[in-house]
């Protein structure tokens, strides 16, 4: 895997320059970034989970070292580095909780190893608010001074920035956007994660999409996906999808409903916090864009919205698809990085 950014030279670059560090299960993606948020060199590394944190921190350091030389610039050169891992996790004190794909690293406190590792600052992210971060700074809330940012993944994760400054929260729970109550009768889905009930992540994450599909294929559902089910096959939100540009008719009123339940989370959250745009990353995108059940789905979260909110509300507030993909994570742990250091300088 590599980056969909177009990588520039040194000659073109500005300084300062950053590092963005983007930790997940399987992999590692880390980018030399400049600051105008524009990629020097990227490389993706295995995460090695079961190896331990220290000993996947080490490639990290050598990979970020590995970058710098690739690109012609002077590692001491680099102003900050960003970090941003999946949580549980301890922001204030750069420490990893409880992460569930990453059993081997649990309690460990990865920024300062990170910060050993390298002779660099460190800034330390939720991974998915570094996502937000990325699109607040170069992608599609790059016009805009606040921005909800949801991803929809295996989970729903999400990031709130008011007035360009991300929400973190006390207990580093800020911007869980995921865990948005939506439907809060006694019978209401359990989370993915964790086991609170009728959270949107239960209704609205790739994990809880697969799951309705099939409780509705065995309660007999007419679809296509039936014979799919009915061999074996893995019914996927991907496949959801497929079925849906297909006509199936079942597949679309599946994603239908979780349009309804996204605009629901979105109208608590706006109601909150009024950003005037609202982001939707991730791998679930139905298509997005560039496809007629991505649109259908995006329309629908628009439309519901619209019912739910009030009128200015509706007018004044932008939904609408991420647009760096799965660089967002790199991207934005760099553009924290440069936040930190612009307000901090070196400390
Ligand atoms: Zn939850």
């Amino acid at each position: 895997m590599t980056t969909n950014q177009p990588l520039i030279p040194l000659s073109q670059a500005k300084a300062p320059y950053f590092l963005g560090v983007d930790v997940g299960g399987t992999n590692i993606k880390i980018g030399l970034v400049d600051n105008g948020g524009k990629t020097l060199a990227f490389k993706e590394i295995e995460t090695l989970e079961p190896d331990g944190p220290q000993a996947a921190v080490a490639r990290m350091a050598d990979t970020c070292r590995g970058l710098c030389a690739a690109a012609g610039l002077d590692f001491a050169k680099i102003a900050r580095i960003g970090l941003g891992t999946p949580g549980s996790m301890d922001i204030a004190r750069g420490l990893l909780i409880e992460p569930p794909n990453h059993p081997h690293w649990h309690h460990f406190p990865i920024r300062d190893a990170l910060e050993k590792a390298t002779g660099h600052k460190v800034s330390f992210a939720n991974d998915a608010n570094a996502a937000a971060f990325g699109e607040f700074w170069i992608g599609t809330g790059e016009k805009h001074a606040s921005m909800v940012l949801l991803t929809l993944g295996t989970g729903v994760g999400g990031g709130i920035i008011v007035d360009g400054h991300l929400i973190n929260g006390v207990n580093s729970f800020g911007s869980e956007c995921g865990h948005v109550i939506v439907d809060s009768s006694p019978k209401a889905r359990l989370c993915v994660w964790g086991g609170g009930r009728g959270h949107l992540e239960a209704y609205a994450s790739a994990s809880a999409v697969s799951a309705i599909t099939i409780e509705g294929l065995q309660a007999g559902a007419n679809s296509s996906l039936q014979a799919a089910y009915k061999s074996g096959e893995k019914i996927s939100a991907r496949r959801v999808y497929e079925a849906a540009e297909g006509g199936d008719k079942f597949a679309l009123d599946i994603i239908d409903s979780t349009a309804v339940y996204l605009a629901i989370g979105i109208t608590t959250m706006v109601h909150m916090v009024d950003p005037g745009l609202v982001v939707l990353g991730g791998a679930m995108d139905f298509g997005g864009h560039n496809s007629k059940v991505g649109m259908r789905f995006l329309n629908k979260i628009r439309s519901e919205f619209k019912e739910l909110t009030f009128s200015n509300v509706a007018e004044g507030t932008t939904i609408d698809f991420a647009t760096l993909g799965g660089d967002a994570g790199y991207l934005g742990a760099a553009g924290i990085a440069r936040d930190d250091y612009l307000k901090l300088g070196l400390r």
